[in-house]
């Protein structure tokens, strides 16, 4: 595997500290507003990664945090607790906005395919660990109190602060740019611990050796998470490109502050921005679309994860409508292929076909190694995109070796390929529900519906032909779509009867 270092800004090979071991710390989500598409796209990049790792051999130790306090509105120690904020505009108490925003973001994970991290870690739980962290550094000498302010960190103390972003920190320290903190010794100092402001009368405040009632800042949450659960040097930490100047330069000063080794994390990675109409999307912008847009306008998850596959993870990405909508075609294309693959290949096993041996696997190989040798030349998703498309195009490779390759790329892509067909089913049914607000009646319907909507009829006619082609995954497969859609199939000798269950 071969990595973009943030740090050396160049491709590396990726050696991790212990043999075939990955610790690997994701900066996680700020759970105050909806979870939208440029959060998706930096997850998913981070899923491919994690994916490819563990197909590579790696034992991958995945620590993710949700950002629950302390992340203020301005890099610069000012403005309100984005928590804060989030609960005013939604007229909810932090800990409401908090805990929705995050079943929020992990539902947007799910249906995105992307892997649950080993460990998801909130700052609000981890208190303790970040005041220790605060506690040492101020032993050592690296920090100073403002009154009424806060616990800041002394970036003059650290020579070899802000060298990953290429900061010019003597310029930085001479006050080139306009103090927003009245106090700050130098620009570049940052918060680690904040103090309640006057009539602030904030929800989330705890005791410290500082202030009855104060709150860690944003930075020292990662540097305590993910050191208490990968150790004080660990492999491989992503975030946006945007973390590259504040947030991590900040957690590589007082981690190795703190801790007097070097480097805190082996390579960094980092996403570019998923953009709309030339602007990154985002929660303060408000400019963005979530999964449910997504869903709500008949396009699939899977089909934006085949999209965000096409732009590599380091470029910008413009995200526009009609992209996705010449994606959701392609995807609807490649669900078909599999599906008619798979069929061929099961009914060759059926009939004892030996389809097998007509395969040359030297020439599946190359496809794989190409495949794979894409992703661990700093994780190339476009050109590994081209070698799936490569495969189903293939004249030469037979049915089962093109099923094999695709089933074994999908490990990575996560496309839904292994039920293409009910894939297909799925996307039809919610087309057709877009078609259709009120359904007609039809026969050998039971319970209380008199009238079914096109989508569940769609379903009930792809069952009933899943049914007489002895099909039972997939008729059982359809029987599940039905029950998540409030319906309840019972089969009798007159055929498929329906009972509403929601
Ligand atoms: P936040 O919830 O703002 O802390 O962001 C969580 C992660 O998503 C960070 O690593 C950000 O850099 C990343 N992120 C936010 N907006 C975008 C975007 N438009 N495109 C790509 N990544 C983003
Ligand atoms: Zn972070």
């Amino acid at each position: 595997m071969r990595l973009y270092n943030t740090l050396s800004k160049k491709v590396e090979n990726f050696v991790p500290i212990a043999r075939k071991k990955v610790g690997l710390y994701a900066c996680g989500f700020t759970v105050y507003d909806f979870t939208h598409l440029g959060h998706l796209r930096k997850y998913t990049m981070d899923d491919v990664l994690i994916r490819t790792l563990k197909h590579e051999g790696y034992d991958v130790n995945f620590i993710q945090n949700i950002t629950d306090v302390g992340h203020l509105a301005s890099d610069e120690d000012t403005g309100e607790d984005k928590l804060e904020k989030g609960a005013k505009k939604y007229g909810k108490s932090v800990w409401d906005v908090a805990k929705e925003f995050e079943d929020y973001f992990f539902r947007s994970m799910d249906l995105m395919g992307n892997l649950r991290p080993d460990k998801s870690t909130r700052a609000t739980e981890h208190i303790e660990d970040q005041l220790n962290l605060v506690k040492n550094l101020e032993k050592k000498g690296y920090t100073y109190v403002i009154e009424g302010d806060g616990v800041y960190f002394d970036t003059s103390k650290f020579p070899e602060y802000g060298e990953m972003a290429g900061l010019d920190l003597k310029r930085q320290q001479e006050g080139a740019r306009v103090e927003k903190v009245a106090g700050k010794r130098n620009s570049s100092d940052f918060a680690l611990w904040k103090f309640e402001r006057e009539g602030e009368n904030r929800a989330m405040v705890w005791e410290s050796p500082w202030s009855k009632r104060s709150f860690p800042g944003w930075h020292v949450e990662c540097s305590a998470m993910a050191m208490k659960y990968l150790g004080e040097q660990f492999d491989i930490h992503t975030g946006g490109i945007d973390h590259i100047p504040v947030h991590h330069t900040n957690e590589i000063a007082q981690s190795e502050a703190s801790t007097g080794k070097s480097p805190f994390v082996k390579y960094w990675v980092h996403h570019n921005f998923l953009k709309v109409d030339g602007t990154k999307m985002s929660k303060s912008l408000g400019n963005f679309f979530t999964i449910d847009d997504i869903i709500s306008r008949g396009f699939s998850p899977r089909a934006l994860r085949l999209l965000l596959m096409t732009a590599h993870y380091q470029s910008e990405m413009n995200f526009t409508w009609e992209n996705l909508s010449g994606m959701q075609k392609s995807y609807e294309r490649l669900l078909k292929i599999v599906a008619d693959l798979q069929k061929k290949v099961s009914e060759s096993e059926k009939t004892d076909e030996k389809v097998v041996d007509d395969f040359d696997s030297g020439l599946a190989e190359k496809f794989k190694s190409k495949f794979f040798a894409a992703l661990s030349e700093n994780l190339n998703t476009p050109q590994a995109l081209a070698v799936l498309w490569d495969v189903t195009k293939s004249n030469e490779l037979s049915s089962f070796e093109k099923l094999s390759l695709v089933m074994e790329f999908n490990e990575i892509f996560q496309l839904d390929l292994e039920v293409a067909e009910l894939a297909l089913v799925k996307i039809r049914s919610s087309k057709a529900s877009f078609t259709s607000e009120q359904g007609r009646e039809i026969g050998n319907v039971s319970g209380k519906t008199t009238g079914l909507p096109e989508a569940i009829q769609q379903i009930l006619l792809d069952r009933e032909t899943a049914r007489k082609n002895n099909d039972w995954n997939k008729s059982d497969g359809l029987r599940d779509l039905l029950l998540e859609k409030g319906y309840k199939v019972l089969d009798s000798s007159e055929g498929q009867k329906l009972e509403r269950i929601k």
